[in-house]
């Protein structure tokens, strides 16, 4: 359906987040005619000098390119990934070898947070029928009349309305605080035991210092660290281990002596020195999962992407499934023709369950990738020497 056609709907859309998920958001809904707005509470990346946030880099898989489809960039975006066939493990003598992700020519792709980002909001202002505010907080919101109140540019409280307000703010989501305040709506927060810091792997010569069409593991059990490659030839390694052992690394030498004991192969490629300015740089970030249910309040509210389910990155599938839930949304406003009070009790219905799923999967994961991928790959080894 083309849904560009639509030009006399005015409704007013407003997308909290111009994050991920909500920049994508603001095209699915700017392609169907709705007047739209977004709502960011950081300056434009686009501009911005320095761009904070997590993961450098992250898997794209085949439910985030569909969505990428459908507003046209799935190509553009694929072009500036990485392809990524399988896993490589990183044994402690430094044996590395791969578990492909599928059938041959099968590959999930690494590609860069920022650069997904920034073009996401150029594709969405590109439409006529979309405007974007960035330095604007959520503060608070109504569910009744739909106006929205912000801390501005200017420092002062702005308020605006809309007939449909779309959360897309994230784990912390600002949006899901109104929702907390009424009856039957459930809701859960957990913070893992491990936490995550990054670290990078410069070239070598000009080229990767390891092989660049693999996902980079290093599984120990109880932790494990991994690499993913950067179009600029750089790897962005990621540590993910308990707090506690975090906290008991406090000098340059108990890091080195922790990496020698644990990924001794990544010191040469990672520089001794950019190992203890990087590491002791930031601290460990939290990991947290949230569920909640409903997804929406009457028919003046939803919550998309990490706002209505965030979950633990093991997976790799918390902006795939943010950006499959743009997907499932949009096909649920073609069934109910667009009628927010039918579309969002079956947006809810629909889709948490499935979000619910891949976020027990990713749970699941966390444990398989630091420590079954070990006897995975022996059974792999043992099931290609007996083909
Ligand atoms: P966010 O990316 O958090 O964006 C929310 C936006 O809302 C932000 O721009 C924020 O500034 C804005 N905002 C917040 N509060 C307000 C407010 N009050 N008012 C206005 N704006 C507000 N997923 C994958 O699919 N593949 C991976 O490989 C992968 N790797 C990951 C690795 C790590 C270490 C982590 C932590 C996560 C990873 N994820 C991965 C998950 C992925 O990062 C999230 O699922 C994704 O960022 C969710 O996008 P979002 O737009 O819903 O939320």
């Amino acid at each position: 359906m083309d849904h560009s056609a639509k030009k006399n709907n005015k409704k007013r859309v407003a997308i909290v987040g111009g994050g991920l998920v909500g920049a994508l958001n603001a095209s699915f809904f700017a392609k169907r005619g709705f007047a739209v707005t977004i709502f960011e509470s950081r300056e434009d990346i686009r501009c911005a000098k320095v761009v904070k946030g997590r993961s450098i880099n992250l898997a794209l898989s085949h439910r985030g390119r569909q969505a990428l489809k459908h507003i046209g960039i799935e190509e553009k975006i694929v072009s500036m990934g990485i392809p990524m066939h399988a896993r490589m493990i990183h044994s402690l003598n430094g044996k590395q070898s791969p578990i492909p992700y599928g059938k041959k020519g099968q590959y999930i792709l690494s590609v860069d947070r920022a650069n997904l980002n920034k073009e996401l909001l150029s594709v969405a202002e590109a439409y006529p029928n979309t405007k974007l505010n960035f330095n604007h907080k959520l503060l608070d919101w109504s569910p009744e009349t739909g106006a929205m109140t912000f801390h501005g540019p200017d420092g002062n409280e702005k308020e605006f309305h809309a007939d449909l307000i779309v959360g897309c703010d994230g784990a912390f989501s600002a949006t899901r605080k109104q929702f907390l305040r009424r009856s039957r709506f459930n809701y859960s927060q957990t913070y893992i035991p491990h936490g995550y810091l990054e670290l990078t792997i410069p070239p070598r010569n000009g080229d990767f210092a390891m092989k660049p069409n693999f996902l980079h593991i290093w599984p120990r059990h109880t932790f494990m660290m991994i690499a993913l490659p950067n179009l600029d030839k750089t790897f962005t390694c990621t540590l993910f281990m308990p707090f506690e052992d975090f906290e008991k690394i406090t000098t340059g030498n108990e890091l080195l002596g922790f990496f020698q004991k644990n990924f001794p192969d990544s010191i040469p490629l990672i520089g001794v020195d950019a190992l203890m300015r990087d590491f002791f740089r930031l601290p460990a970030q939290a990991l947290v999962w949230v569920t909640c249910s409903p997804y929406h309040v009457l028919d003046s509210c939803v919550l998309m992407g990490d706002a209505a389910h965030a979950m633990v990155p093991f997976y790799g599938q918390g902006m795939n499934a943010g950006f499959e839930d743009c997907i499932v949304f949009n096909e649920i406003m073609d069934q109910f023709n667009e009628d927010f009070a039918a579309v969002l009790p079956e947006y809810t219905r629909v889709r948490a369950p499935d979000d619910q799923a891949m976020a027990e999967l990713a749970m699941y994961n966390y444990v398989e990738m630091r420590s079954h991928v070990n006897s995975r790959y022996f059974l792999f080894r043992k099931f290609l020497d007996n083909t």
